[in-house]
């Protein structure tokens, strides 16, 4: 079996400012190849110290793989390092280039030279078009070693691995195997409930593997293939999603970086409805959620952040009466501050969030005492009360998650 090493190339790394989580993704994916992996190495932005390592690996393995420095600054020093221990000539990439040229000309921002470092790639190397950024990755066959190059940023390095890397060590190498990871999320069940409903799947079948667990904002199942190729793999984990789905599909969100506001945004599209919220203690943080979703102009009508009680009367429009008999902290002045909103602003839905973010407690009511209100104009109006833990701002997120997941539901 060929020997392979991983060189990960970056000071922040060497600084503990953050994980070399590249080696660790890369390993898995080798080792699904069936290369074994003999050596991972951390190198800062050091030009003597990368060429060093880079000698070292040239001497001792068959596949290197470099992440990192492939940026256009001075501390990108991947590429000086290569071409010192291989004598290579550096050439333009012309449709590299010019991808760089259109993003700066896109933007009217000028072009400094530094940009069209990103653009140089070694004559006769395989360059590998990078679809998730600018610089391209590439692969060099040097002196009877296959030196593979890519950016540093995980989402770059990965996309690179499975769309160029992958398919050459299989074509050309003749290895054969790839693992692909998916996450499904979930909102509205439980963990515990929702390993239940799949544990017959679970118990069923090994490839891919289904592993749920919680997390902060709702339990995921990751699913995780082994296959031949990517095209596999990715049917794999196409059949398990139906197979689940058509167990716990109500509670589904989307799959990896979907995120519940953007679930509910398409939710709210589909329904041609319009939502405007009533904010206390979540200060626009619903709101600002909602906008942070392309496309949420047709259904976020928009908000009034009624903080105090005199903003909740004299702007919003709740009634004395209710406030008085009831306080802000209520079930009552929720609902009142939903409909309000929903009317003032000529929305179709209204929401609202009122209660305690704490730490102190407010007219009689602990930290964490939420009311969320949906009000739509016509359709079932739903109030709850929620009781929720934790520092002043988690309650105030988990609050607008909570306002979320009830319109989702
Ligand atoms: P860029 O063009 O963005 O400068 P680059 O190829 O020069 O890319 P680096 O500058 O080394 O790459 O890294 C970019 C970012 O990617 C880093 O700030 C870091 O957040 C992340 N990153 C780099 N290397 C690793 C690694 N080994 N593991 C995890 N994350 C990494
Ligand atoms: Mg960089």
């Amino acid at each position: 079996p060929l020997k392979a090493e991983i060189i990960a190339v970056g000071t922040e790394l060497l600084l503990g400012q953050i994980a070399n989580t590249n080696a660790q993704w890369l390993s898995k994916q080798f080792a699904a190849t069936g290369i074994n992996v003999y050596q991972h190495a951390v190198v800062g932005d050091n030009l003597d110290r990368v060429t060093a390592v880079f000698a070292g690996a040239q001497k001792r393995s068959d596949i290197i793989l470099v992440t990192g420095g492939l940026g256009p600054t001075e501390d990108d020093l991947t590429r000086e390092a290569f071409q010192k221990i291989s004598g290579l000539q550096m050439v333009e990439h012309a449709s590299s280039m010019k991808k760089i040229e259109t993003f700066f000309k896109e933007r009217q921002m000028d072009m400094t030279p530094n940009n069209r470092k990103q653009a140089r790639v070694f004559a006769g190397a395989k360059v590998l078009e990078n679809k998730a950024g600018m610089a391209p990755g590439m692969i060099v066959e040097h002196a009877g070693r296959t030196w593979i190059f890519l950016p540093g940023v995980p989402r770059e390095m990965k996309w690179l691995t499975e769309h160029a890397v992958l398919p050459y060590l299989q074509q050309v190498k003749g290895m054969k195997g790839v693992i692909k990871s998916a996450v499904l999320k979930f909102i509205g069940i439980g963990e515990s409930l929702l390993e239940d409903k799949v544990s017959s799947l679970i118990q069923a079948q090994s490839n891919p593997t289904i592993a749920p667990l919680a997390q902060e904002e709702g339990v995921v199942i990751r699913l995780t293939a082994k296959a031949d190729t990517m095209e596999e793999a990715d049917e794999l984990i196409e059949e398990t999603k139906q197979q689940i789905l058509a167990k716990v599909g109500k509670h589904f969100v989307g799959m990896d970086e979907d995120s519940i506001e953007e679930q509910v945004v398409s939710l709210l599209k589909e329904k041609h409805k319009q939502i405007a919220a009533a904010e206390s203690l979540t200060g626009g943080m619903f709101t600002e959620r909602l906008v942070s979703v392309e496309g949420a102009s047709k259904v976020c009508a928009g908000g009034i952040v009624s903080y105090t009680e005199e903003v909740k009367k004299n702007v919003l429009g709740v009634s004395e009466k209710t406030i008085r008999e009831n306080g802000t902290v209520s079930r009552e002045c929720a609902m009142e501050m939903a409909e309000r909103v929903r009317q003032k602003l000529g929305a179709d839905i209204g929401i609202s969030f009122t209660g305690v973010a704490g730490p102190e407690e407010v007219e009689g009511h602990p930290a964490g005492t939420v009311f969320i209100a949906i009000m739509p104009r016509d359709g079932m109006v739903s109030v709850e009360k929620f009781t929720l833990h934790g520092t002043r701002n988690s309650i105030r997120k988990k609050a607008v998650l909570k306002g979320l997941q009830l319109i989702f539901e």
